[in-house]
């Protein structure tokens, strides 16, 4: 059997301090790039191209836009970490997916963000943000493929996390969402057995 595959493999292009809009403090940062690779037995050999760049702090692993570096402290909303808007947009993408949005989901929702998220956002900020996806009509593999690239292993494992955490918010995890947040761990480069990992640790059994 012929095992092959992609992979994002991670280089450091500058390193230095910054502003981070996270900790609101100087802090050093990594400038990384993302390279696409096809792997023939989990080995790297051909580069595929570029998968995104993306800053990360040293401090608190937030990950953002490299624009981040030009930035100004008073200039903080627009630098939000990358892997909060993933985790914001993902979450809403799963609520829309059975066409149907009450307001028990989106307290939930509220709630699982702002215990996973470092910004604290309110029940009106979420609907503003939930009529705006509505209007975009793209699916939740779609969208994460799209943001893999800017996204450190933290952020990754924190989109799943939150994922399942909507999945379970009806008191089960059936196995159509299983399905669902395997395949977001796809769309994230992320292995099968590292997101199964991240199942059992939150939902031993399942
Ligand atoms: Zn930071």
């Amino acid at each position: 059997m012929i095992i092959f595959g992609t992979r994002g493999v991670k280089s450091t292009i500058k390193s230095g301090d910054f502003h981070c809009p996270q900790c609101q403090n100087s802090r050093p940062y990594r400038h990384r790039k993302v390279t696409k690779f096809f792997t023939l037995y989990f080995i790297p050999l051909i580069p595929l191209g570029s998968a995104g760049e993306y800053v990360e702090c040293g401090s608190c692993k937030g990950t953002f836009i490299p624009r981040v570096l030009e930035n100004h402290p008073e200039k903080k909303e627009e630098f939000m970490a990358v892997y909060e808007q993933a985790i914001k947009h993902s979450m809403v993408l799963i609520m829309l997916a059975d066409g149907e949005i009450d307001e028990n989901e989106m307290n939930q929702v509220l709630a699982i963000f702002n215990k996973f998220g470092n910004k604290e956002i309110d029940l009106a900020e979420l609907s503003d943000y939930v009529k705006q996806v509505e209007q975009e009509k793209e699916d939740v593999t779609t969208y994460l493929k799209k943001v893999a690239g800017y996204l450190n292993e933290h952020g990754k494992e924190t989109v799943i996390k939150c994922g399942l955490s909507v999945a379970a918010a009806d008191g089960h995890v059936d196995d159509s969402e299983l399905e669902m947040i395997i395949e977001m761990g796809k769309a994230l480069d992320m292995t099968a057995l590292h997101v199964k990992g991240i199942i059992n640790e939150m939902h031993p059994g399942s």
